[in-house]
């Protein structure tokens, strides 16, 4: 059976499995081995080739679930991106960025492609002017992420697409937000989909990696940059992955439906100014998202009204954890402000459009009516700690 017939919580669970013809057992097997018997191929096996039986299963899958021809597994989200960018691009070239991208592939960009002579400009918005000015003649790819880290902001990609396609351009995109569950951006043509593995397909907050996942020729042309940089995942972290996968839909699908739900009460909230969650028909960019996206994610973000310290109101929750990182099992929360955006000035945030009072909200599967209770008890105790004299 062709894995794009098989529907999605089928392809977590089976695609590219190593069947144990030794012992039946159920799972894949691990074979560790960073050796193996000198055959008369072209391509020997080595991790670093990222061509272990358990790299290439997991590969499989990915690539299944992103409707893809083939994908790679990386040591992290950003050795996905670095790969990905440095075989597209070379000296002298140029790069399209979408204006707010994740921290660390901007830090990426900046700090690491003036020493390769590549170029880059950022575009000011999402719509298809703001790319299209930017397009230079040595551009050679265009990179967006959507939705977009914190306000969930989400760019059209058959726009992304078709304009690169009309300018000969790659379209690169980091799906990390949406996962493969709730975006797949290959049906609508974009080229190469990122993912920070360590997010949605961990899931459980054990495992940091990436993945990559495009046509054959694209990945090979990943591969042959993967191969002299040498970012490829350990084979016992590739199997750790490989499980976590096969509830990868089980998962996202029930953190979009708590996030909603979340959303929806938030949105009613006294003390909650605003909710940006694409899911919401308040949302700026909902028709986009509903074209797009198959669920709405488990991430969202809301600013508290100004008379509620964010910061008090995150100490006083109890189930839900501050975290720097997202899309685990379990609810976490952080400030962009404190963290994710601390280092830009308050003008680009305002620019931005990140207040103070904005808190990023990374939906786990609890609960949803605990996960309610939890934040109502934060609230309860930040009005009364407001009411005590000082
Ligand atoms: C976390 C993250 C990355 C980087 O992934 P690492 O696994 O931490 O290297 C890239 N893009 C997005 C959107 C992320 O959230």
């Amino acid at each position: 059976m062709k894995p794009e017939k098989l529907g999605i919580n089928t392809i977590c669970t089976h695609v590219g499995e190593i069947q144990d013809e030794q012992f039946q057992g159920s799972v894949s097997p691990l074979y560790m081995g960073s050796s193996y018997a000198y055959e008369d191929v072209d391509i020997k096996r080595y991790p670093r080739y990222f061509n272990t039986p358990n790299q290439e299963a997991l590969c499989k899958k990915v690539a299944a679930l992103e409707n893809c021809e083939d994908a790679l597994i990386f040591g992290s989200g950003m050795a996905a991106i670095s790969h990905t960018m440095l075989a597209f691009l070379e000296k002298g070239d140029h790069v399209v960025v979408q204006k707010t991208i994740y921290g660390g592939a901007f830090n990426f960009m900046v700090e690491e492609f003036p020493k390769y002579g590549i170029e880059y400009d950022f575009t000011e918005g999402f719509a298809e002017s703001d790319f299209a000015e930017k397009i230079k003649s040595n551009t050679k790819v265009i990179y967006v992420e959507t939705p977009s880290n914190p306000l969930m902001l989400i760019t059209d990609l058959e726009m992304i697409s078709r304009l690169a396609k009309s300018k000969g351009l790659v379209s690169v995109i980091d799906n990390t937000f949406a996962s493969p569950v709730n975006q797949n951006p290959a049906d609508f043509g974009i080229d190469v989909i990122i993912h920070s593995a360590t997010k949605y397909m961990g899931g459980h907050s054990d495992i940091c990696a990436g993945a990559v996942a495009a046509s054959k020729e694209h990945i090979e042309r990943i591969w042959n940059v993967g191969k002299n940089i040498g970012g490829s995942l350990s084979d016992y972290t590739v199997w750790l992955l490989e499980r976590s996968m096969k509830t990868l839909a089980l998962r996202v699908k029930a953190q979009n439906k708590n996030a909603k739900k979340l959303a929806k009460w938030l949105n009613k909230h006294p003390l909650v100014a605003k909710v940006y969650y694409p899911g919401l028909k308040d949302h700026p960019d909902y028709e986009i998202a509903k074209k797009q996206m198959k669920g709405f994610t488990g991430m969202l973000s809301f600013e508290l009204v100004s008379s509620v310290d964010a910061n008090e109101f995150m100490k006083a929750l109890k189930l839900i954890k501050q975290s720097m990182s997202l899309a685990g099992v379990e609810s976490t929360i952080l400030s962009p402000v404190k963290t994710s955006h601390a280092l830009l000035t308050p003008e680009e945030r305002q620019r931005q459009g990140i207040s103070d009072g904005l808190l990023r909200f990374s939906v786990g599967i609890e609960e949803e009516k605990d996960l309610i209770s939890d934040i109502e008890q934060a609230f309860t105790s930040v009005a009364k700690q407001q009411l005590e004299p000082i």
